[in-house]
Parts: structure tokens; C-alpha cells; sequence
């Protein structure tokens, strides 16, 4: 087209454009809607096939580099990128279950996915059993029924940062060819991958490490690429049996990626939750130093929870890189290069020790937030879990005194001294 000739408002849509093939060292961001289709058959066969790039929502050049890369990371053999965790646990979820199914879950999750499970997939029938003592295998068999599709947890949970054993629970999936979908967003894959020690899907939220610089929100589910229809087909018709129209069932067209091929096909784009090409750029250059960072967050976090058991007015730290913590076996065995940023300290001066530290911090920053480059502080106690009644907290380990800290890259010198000089007002505080 000889755009030179036409009129402003045509030029002002169709000059300059460039069709140039560039080799971009960064992953290019294709911020755009949707693709030109090369000719008449191409777009025939994008839409019957699916190869290829037609639209956004269904797939866009950036997103599928981050994709990829995010993959390899885990372990896995492919990715769906979405907007948010919240959407990653939901794909996830919806990805293995319907009207009908049943899910096992453990107690210790994210206060979001809990209420995502409790108010929005049992209203679509699907129905949750939820477990306290996740590191007993016995308590999963028993709560497995005929139904049930999925059996969920999160590697490192909040507040308690109980550590999941990972290899017994996916294990006792396996007697029932159930998948095991974890929660990887506080270890990292990084510091953990739970496909490499037998789960089958992992979810993140990408606001978190993955991105790391607290800019963006999005999601991530990986899959192992291990899906059998022959051993797991009874548990999963809607990937064994025969499409709409009668195309080749998704097992028959992607083997082993059968859930992650259906994740792609008819449960993300459908629900819309698809990314901003632009957050999966930023995502995908946050990975990129994933590794430096979580490294020194780690390091920093310890070296704060051991200075925290120090102190008077200190009444727990609840960190599993720390040898009084319960589950500092399982740690050693399933993290390496660190124990994660993230953890819960208890003071003695309860409610208003807690108040006094969350108002005088300076480094730290008081939000709602984990993973980022900076150290943040919160009180779960009245914020994320202020819903709970007084036993649920206790059981989840959240008392009137207990803070959560995600541990940032500062010098921990500062991040130490900041503690230090809120901490030292607080035993004037302590009723007895
Ligand atoms: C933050 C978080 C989520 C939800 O992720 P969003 O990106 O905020 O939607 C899910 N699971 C865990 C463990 C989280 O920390």
C-alpha cells in the first residue's frame, strides 16, 4: 500500500509501518491485539489448527517466550502465563475439575485461594476437603474420595512456613491417579522444583519473586508433561473423551500435555485471563535475575530470623531455615541455596507490641505484598487474616503479637538496625 497518497487520518493508522524481521537480544514486547495473517490459508489454518499467532488472548510471541522460559525453570514441560496467581490457582483448578469433583487441599494456603475454593468453585459444585497435618500422608489417603481430582498445597506455606513434603503427598496422588498442584511462589523455583520430585502441576504467583520488583501481578502454571490416559483417563473425561463437534479428544492431539494443552486451549483464554504482553516482558526480565535475588533475600532472612530467636522480646520465629524450626529436616532435604524470604516472628507484647513495630519501621515497608526487592512487613492478625476466628489463627499460627516479614536485598546491617531500634521500646510494652 502507497500510504503517502491517502488521507491524514489513514496515514496517521498506516504510515511507517514496519515489517522488518529484527533480532532483539530482549524479548521483543508484541503489544498488540492480534496478528496479520500471512494469506488466505494461514488464517484457515490458525483457526483450525491453532498453530501459529491469531489473537492475543489466545497467544502472543511475548507471553510464549516467558512461557518457556518459566518452564524450564520448573522443571516442566510446558506453561500457561496468565494475569495474576489468583488466575493461575483458578486455571489450575478448573483445569482438572468440574460440577461434580471433589479437591483435597491443605488448611495452609493463601487466604485468596482459600476463599476461591470455599465461595466460587463450590458454588460451581466443586467441593473441598481441607487438612491441618499436611506432613501426614494417612490424612490425605483419608480424604480422598471417588470424585476427588486434585490434591493441593503450597511448598513453603504461611504463616508457620511448614514445608510440604512434596514426594509423600504426590505419592499417595499416584495411588489414585490423582495430580498433586503446588503453590510454588515462596520457595521458587530457584530454591525448589516440586515436578522433579513427583507433583504434576505448579502454580505461581508471578507478582511475587518471579517478577520481584513489586511492578506487576501475574501467574503461572507449569505442568510436567506426565499426563496417562490409560492410568488417569477415569479422572479426567473431559481430556480422554471426544471434543464438541467430535474432534480427536486433547490426550489423543497432545499425548502427556494433555492438561496443560487444555489449560491453553479451553480453560484460559475462555475465562479471560490472559496477560498484558507488556507485564509478561517484565516478568520475564524479573526471572532473569531470579537466582541473585532469591540468593541474597535467603541469606539476608536468616541472618535476621537467628538475630530475632536472640531477642528478649521476641516469643517465636517461625522460619525453616532456623534448627528449632519443625520442619527444618524437610527444608534441608527439599530447598537448596536457601530457606526463602519470607517468615513470621511473634512478640511478647502481643497486639500493641506489633502496632508499635508496624508504626515505627522506616526500611521496612508496611504492605500487603511478599517477594519484592524491598523488605515489607504486615499483621496478618488484622489484615489478610482478620476474618479467621481466634482458633483458626491460633491453628495457623497467627497470634495478636506475630508480624510477617518478606525479606527484601537491602543491606541487612539496615534492614537489622531497623528492627533493632523498634524492638527496643517494645518491652516496656509487654502486660503481665
Ligand atoms: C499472592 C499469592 C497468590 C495470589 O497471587 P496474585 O498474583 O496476588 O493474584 C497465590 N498464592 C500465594 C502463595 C501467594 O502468595
Amino acid at each position: 500500500m502507497t500510504v503517502a497518497a491517502h488521507s491524514f487520518a489513514t496515514r496517521a493508522l498506516h504510515a511507517g509501518r514496519s515489517r522488518l524481521a529484527a533480532s532483539s537480544r530482549a524479548t521483543p514486547i508484541y503489544l498488540t491485539a492480534g496478528f496479520e495473517f500471512d494469506d488466505f490459508d494461514h488464517a484457515a489454518n490458525h483457526f483450525g489448527t491453532g498453530e501459529g499467532f491469531g489473537y492475543t488472548r489466545t497467544g502472543n510471541p511475548t507471553v510464549r517466550t516467558v512461557e518457556q522460559q518459566l518452564a524450564a525453570l520448573e522443571s516442566g514441560a510446558d506453561a500457561v502465563l496468565v494475569a495474576s496467581g489468583q488466575a493461575a490457582v483458578a486455571v489450575a483448578l478448573l483445569t482438572v475439575a468440574g460440577a461434580g469433583d471433589h479437591i483435597v487441599s491443605s488448611t495452609h494456603i493463601y487466604e485468596g485461594t482459600r476463599g476461591l475454593l470455599l465461595d466460587n468453585l463450590s458454588r460451581l459444585g466443586i467441593e473441598t476437603t481441607f487438612i491441618d497435618d499436611i506432613g501426614d500422608p494417612d490424612a490425605w489417603r483419608a480424604a480422598i474420595q471417588p470424585n476427588t481430582r486434585a490434591l493441593f498445597a503450597e511448598s513453603i506455606a504461611n504463616a508457620r512456613n511448614d514445608i510440604l513434603d512434596i514426594a509423600a503427598v504426590s505419592s499417595v496422588g499416584d495411588e489414585f491417579a490423582i495430580p498433586l498442584i503446588v503453590d510454588n511462589t515462596l520457595a521458587t523455583p530457584f530454591l525448589l522444583r516440586p515436578l522433579e520430585h513427583g507433583a504434576s502441576i505448579v502454580v505461581h504467583s508471578a507478582s511475587k519473586f518471579l517478577a520481584g520488583h513489586g511492578s506487576v501481578l501475574g501467574g503461572v502454571i507449569v505442568d510436567n508433561g506426565r499426563f496417562d490416559a490409560e492410568k488417569a483417563g477415569h479422572n479426567a473425561p473431559h481430556l480422554v473423551l471426544p471434543g464438541r463437534g467430535g474432534v480427536a479428544s486433547v490426550a489423543a492431539r497432545h499425548g502427556g500435555s494433555a492438561r496443560i494443552a487444555y489449560a491453553r486451549e479451553a480453560v484460559a483464554p475462555r475465562f479471560g485471563t490472559t496477560p498484558s504482553p507488556l507485564n509478561a516482558f517484565l516478568i520475564g526480565q524479573g526471572a532473569e535475575t531470579l537466582g541473585l535475588r532469591v540468593e541474597r533475600q535467603s541469606r539476608n532472612a536468616l541472618e535476621i530470623a537467628r538475630w530475632l530467636e536472640a531477642q528478649e522480646g521476641v516469643e517465636s520465629v517461625d522460619y525453616a531455615g532456623l534448627e528449632s524450626h519443625r520442619d527444618h529436616s524437610l527444608a534441608q532435604r527439599y530447598l537448596s541455596g536457601g530457606h526463602g524470604s519470607i517468615f513470621t516472628f511473634t512478640l511478647h507484647g502481643g497486639l500493641d507490641a506489633a502496632r508499635h513495630a508496624i508504626e515505627n519501621v522506616e526500611v521496612f515497608t508496611h504492605m500487603t505484598h511478599i517477594g519484592d526487592v524491598r523488605s515489607l512487613v504486615l499483621h496478618p492478625a488484622t489484615t489478610s487474616h482478620a476474618l479467621r476466628s481466634d482458633a483458626e489463627r491460633e491453628t495457623l499460627g497467627i497470634r495478636p503479637g506475630t508480624l510477617r516479614v518478606s525479606i527484601g536485598i537491602e543491606d541487612v546491617a539496615d534492614l537489622i538496625g531497623d528492627l533493632s531500634r523498634v524492638l527496643a521500646a517494645v518491652p516496656e510494652l509487654v502486660v503481665t
